[in-house]
């Protein structure tokens, strides 16, 4: 509850105390980096540099960047030497690539709880809410055992806060977890019955569930919906709003760093500045508010395997100016536009971000189904389903108009069942060109 009391309190800081706090931060992590962590000692003398030379987030470019395939040939001279307190380890999803793994001490995981209630806490979702998630269970034992009173985050973090660790095998009567693996026409009809008020999942299974719920003629209100892990376009948000008419919220984290962002009440993505440093960048140097650059982050309190730098490979837009009507310094985000490579590449040599193509498809009546895969420079997959026909044909030409005549698009009719079953993150648009 502590570290929820210091988070909620970090969220009404000037935007002169947040970037204090974030320089204190920072400045501790690399000093524990260059002591205990052979990698970063190692870079730390190749740039010449030791922690002194570094302040703030822009002293920080002089590092190098560290990518997911360096943390995989490197993983073990990434964690810190000495015993130090509890760990817990966690395998990345393999969207792109083979599964990575993190390790987190338990000082930076009891931080992170106190980072979720946080947002739980501004965006008025509370502990007495019945709560519904529905992700991806890891095992095929957990995926049969569902609705198994794993409870929500929310409510495994207050156990553990209130309670206390020895709890957690109790079952929770206000919260069901569900898989994403399973049919939407199996875990809509259970949402039916058991009509949560919080409700957490990727937009391509919210859509899904809301097509089910038109398409049966049901209706159930569900006052809050987190999204998370995927591209949220406005036409979902305001689809799955329409739907379930409660507020949707988007929320910005990766399995590496857990939630690095969420939006507030007034729908600003604000990027949590207190326990991440940020940087978007476009060929090394910072974009000004309003321009795409990659998102490096750096995570300020994990000292088990401190991550600087990392390249986590989305790419975002900046928003202009600070502070927001809901009162907090953070830092905005205009847009984030999904993975650097799943957007498409041009012959030119030009990427189109995926948000840009996402948006485009989206605003095409009455295509539901689709994927874009670029193969080759000049030659496209499309994904969809007989019913999609007529519309997909739309986004055909759009695809056309893009790339110019060279372009050979093969269009694939797929079942509606290929893509309502998700084995993993929604990707509407891959790029298999490098
Ligand atoms: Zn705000």
């Amino acid at each position: 509850m502590w570290n929820c009391i210091v988070a909620i309190q970090n969220y009404k800081l000037t935007p002169e105390e947040l970037q204090e706090l974030q320089n204190k931060k920072l400045r501790r992590l690399l000093r524990h980096a260059y002591e205990q962590v052979p990698f970063y000692r190692k870079r730390f003398r190749a740039a010449n540099i030791t922690p002194d030379d570094i302040k703030n987030t822009d002293d920080l470019r002089r590092l190098p960047t560290i990518t997911r395939g360096e943390i995989v040939s490197e993983w073990s001279s990434i964690i810190a030497k000495g015993k130090g307190d509890g760990y817990i380890q966690r395998f990345t999803s393999g969207t792109t690539g083979k599964p990575l793994r993190i390790l987190r001490d338990s000082k930076s995981v009891d931080r992170h709880v106190g980072l979720g209630l946080r947002n739980y806490y501004l965006l008025g979702i509370m502990p007495w809410f019945k709560a519904s998630r529905v992700i991806r269970l890891g095992s095929d034992a957990q995926r049969n055992n569902v609705d198994s009173g794993r409870g929500t985050t929310l409510q495994n973090n207050i156990r553990k806060v209130v309670i206390g660790p020895w709890l957690p095998r109790l079952r929770v009567p206000r919260s069901r977890t569900m898989s994403f693996r399973q049919n939407v026409a199996e875990v809509a009809p259970r949402l039916l019955q058991y009509r949560p008020d919080y409700l957490m999942s990727r937009p391509s299974y919210l859509m899904a569930l809301a097509d089910w719920f038109e398409a049966h003629g049901k209706k159930i209100i569900i006052r809050k919906i987190l999204c998370e892990a995927e591209y949220l376009s406005e036409n979902s948000r305001n689809r799955i709003e329409r739907v379930f008419g409660g507020d949707v919220y988007n929320a910005y984290g990766t399995n590496e760093l857990g939630m690095l962002g969420s939006e507030c009440r007034q729908h600003s993505m604000h990027i949590f500045s207190d326990y991440f440093a940020f940087e978007i960048l476009k060929d090394g140097e910072p974009v000004a508010p309003g321009e795409r650059g990659d998102v490096i982050i750096t995570g300020l309190d994990n000292e088990k395997m401190p991550l600087i730098r990392y390249e986590q490979g989305d790419i975002a837009i900046p928003e202009n100016g600070i502070g927001c009507q809901c009162g907090s310094s953070f830092p905005r985000l205009r847009a984030i536009e999904g993975r650097k490579n799943d957007g498409l590449v041009l012959p030119g040599g030009q990427r189109i971000p995926p948000g840009e193509i996402i948006n485009y498809a989206e605003s095409i009546a009455g295509l539901k189904r689709y994927q874009v895969i670029q193969e080759t420079i000049n030659r496209v997959i499309v994904r969809t389903t007989e019913q999609d026909e007529k519309a997909s044909a739309i986004l055909v030409t759009y695809l056309r108009e893009l790339f110019g005549s060279d372009l050979t698009v093969d269009v694939r009719f797929e079942s509606e069942d290929s893509f309502i079953r998700f084995t993993g993150k929604n990707r509407p648009v891959i790029c298999e060109i490098g």
